[in-house]
């Protein structure tokens, strides 16, 4: 059986650097933890987070744990946070690690000018997303998010009013560029501001590549990462054998048996170590 790896399967900039952070923080603590949190899961991986866990990185939830916490150090993941949250931190004299990831800083700031120079902003991406509602909470009032043609279809902005249009940085591009051709149809000065990251466009097309050679394909990373998901509806379309796995455990690796070519691809949050696994795994048994 031959296996081809996605080379760009694995941790991106931006979530390498949150990683790091938090194992950095810890170090600078003795190992030790002393009051260390993350706002939030630092990366949509349970094993990660577990890691971090039992090192005693404590994951606040909810904005009312963090407003009921005292003292501590607090890191914000890179999918970033809203400005109030800064401002809810800073009034509770915690201290601030910021591992937001430039690119989504890089939004927040965009957001920030166009909403207050008038603009309506609209974001492309999945509401509940908390990427989405972190860039939210940099615009004023006049915020819209689109996912889907009938809500580009249905959009609304003020008499006169320009429209700034950007996206979470891991929509999928084509999907981001139908919903700008249906908003672009509507007769409002709009700007569109392409803030798909890189990373997630160069793994998308690499897995659509791999898939539509091979028999099979798995996708490794938590079922709640959204850029896996993503990656895992690119791959079933190019390959029906898709399967989606959090680690070699979720594999039947029966349902491979008679197969050729095997494809690995993994999401932005999915660990080396988990991804060496399953290779390894598939090469020993085939
Ligand atoms: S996918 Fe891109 S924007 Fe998102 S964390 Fe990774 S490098 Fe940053």
């Amino acid at each position: 059986m031959e296996i081809i790896r996605a080379k760009t399967a694995g941790f991106c900039f931006g979530v390498r650097r949150a990683v790091e952070t938090v194992y950095k923080q810890l170090e600078k603590n003795g190992g030790e933890n002393t009051g260390i949190y993350t706002f939030g899961p630092i990366i949509h991986n349970e094993e990660v987070v577990k890691d971090m866990e039992k090192k005693g990185v404590r994951v606040l939830r909810t904005e009312e744990e963090l407003k009921q916490l005292e003292k501590g150090t607090v890191i914000i993941r890179s999918h970033g946070v809203a400005e109030q949250v800064y401002r809810e931190m800073e009034a509770n004299g915690l201290e601030i690690i910021d591992a937001t990831c430039p690119f989504v800083k890089k939004i927040h700031n965009i957001v920030k000018k166009e909403s207050g120079e008038g603009k309506h902003i609209v974001i492309i991406g999945n509401p509940d997303h908390p990427e989405v509602e972190g860039i939210r909470g940099w615009a004023g009032a006049d915020v819209t998010v689109v996912q889907t043609p009938e809500e580009a279809e249905k959009f609304s902005a003020g008499e006169g009013k320009k429209v700034c249009i950007v996206s979470q940085t891991t929509f999928n591009y084509n999907k981001f560029k139908e919903l700008v051709e249906i908003l672009s149809k509507k007769s409002y000065d709009v700007s569109v501001l392409n803030t798909i990251c890189n990373a997630t466009k160069e793994r998308q097309t690499e897995a659509r590549s791999i898939a539509e050679e091979v028999d099979a394909m798995i996708v490794i990373g938590d079922k709640h990462s959204s850029n896996t998901q993503k990656l895992f509806e690119i791959c079933q379309n190019a390959c029906k054998d898709t399967y989606y796995i959090q680690t070699l455990d979720d594999l039947d690796l029966n349902q491979l048996g008679s197969v050729e070519t095997v494809g690995i691809t993994a999401g932005a949050s999915t660990p080396n170590n988990i991804i060496e696994e399953v290779q390894n795994n598939v090469r020993i048994i085939f």
